[in-house]
């Protein structure tokens, strides 16, 4: 049986106005090659209720990217340089992932998906990298979003450097936030040559990674970024928690 991988989706605005949900199939077509069945989780009225009722069926949670994290999560007021916000997506999030923390769920979290976690597990934020004087390489590319732009070096003995093989990585760049403190019971596996950390993992549980790249964009290009989809996808099938 393939494992049921849940997706979040970002609110956007379809035809007649009406709010929907989004997702880019690169997320889901990733998911399904590395053998899971992609389910889309939408915000609205299911949204609000529903991280406990999906979690009960869900075998994996993989958070997308999307709009800025609200920094009232990590005890801050908004910053100038902070962009859109969406208090739905955000409540939705957080409840996935303190659900799935306690059912020790395998977790993908990408881009701002890194970012939710980090804060729900107690971390913190820049809000904006610029504004903050963060961030010395450019972590918004203007190359095509496959491109590897910037390297990262990642922590031998990692999860991440164990799924990869490799102790570097080149990878794309799409973001203006950053995770500034990593929560209590996660580590940074992977940083920019500026500093700032490009990937977390949990110290407690079987698969919770967080990456600050987007590997959707370059699988197809470079099979190496599939590997992390498979690996969590096949975390993601093993029921049972791990005997260690
Ligand atoms: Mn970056």
């Amino acid at each position: 049986m393939r494992p049921w991988i849940g997706v979040t989706a970002s609110q956007q605005i379809g035809g007649g106005d009406l709010p929907g949900a989004w997702v880019a199939t690169e997320y889901t077509d990733a998911v399904l090659v590395a053998g899971g069945v992609p389910v889309i989780l939408p915000l609205g009225e299911a949204g609000a209720h529903g991280a406990h009722m999906w979690l009960e069926r869900l075998d994996g949670l993989m958070l997308t990217g999307g709009v800025d994290v609200d920094p009232a999560f990590f005890g801050e007021e908004p910053g100038r340089g902070l962009g859109e916000v969406c208090p739905e997506r955000d409540a939705l999030e957080t409840a996935l992932v303190e659900e799935a923390l306690l059912r020790d769920l395998p977790v993908l979290a990408i881009c701002r998906g890194m970012q939710v976690m980090n804060v729900t597990a107690g971390g913190t934020l820049y809000q904006d990298l610029a504004s903050q004087g963060k961030g010395a390489l450019q972590h918004r590319q203007r190359a095509p979003r496959w491109h590897g732009s910037h390297r990262v070096e990642l922590t031998p003995g990692s999860k991440i450097a164990e799924i990869l093989g490799l102790n570097e990585l080149r990878v794309n760049s799409f973001h203006h936030q950053a995770v500034r403190d990593v929560a209590p019971g996660m580590r940074a596996v992977a940083r920019s040559a500026d500093g700032l950390v490009e990937a977390i993992e949990s110290r407690r549980h079987r698969f919770v990674v967080g990456v600050q790249w987007h590997p959707e964009h370059m699988w197809r290009k470079n099979p190496t970024h599939l590997r992390l989809f498979e690996a969590f996808v096949r975390a993601a099938g093993r029921r049972e928690p791990a005997a260690d």
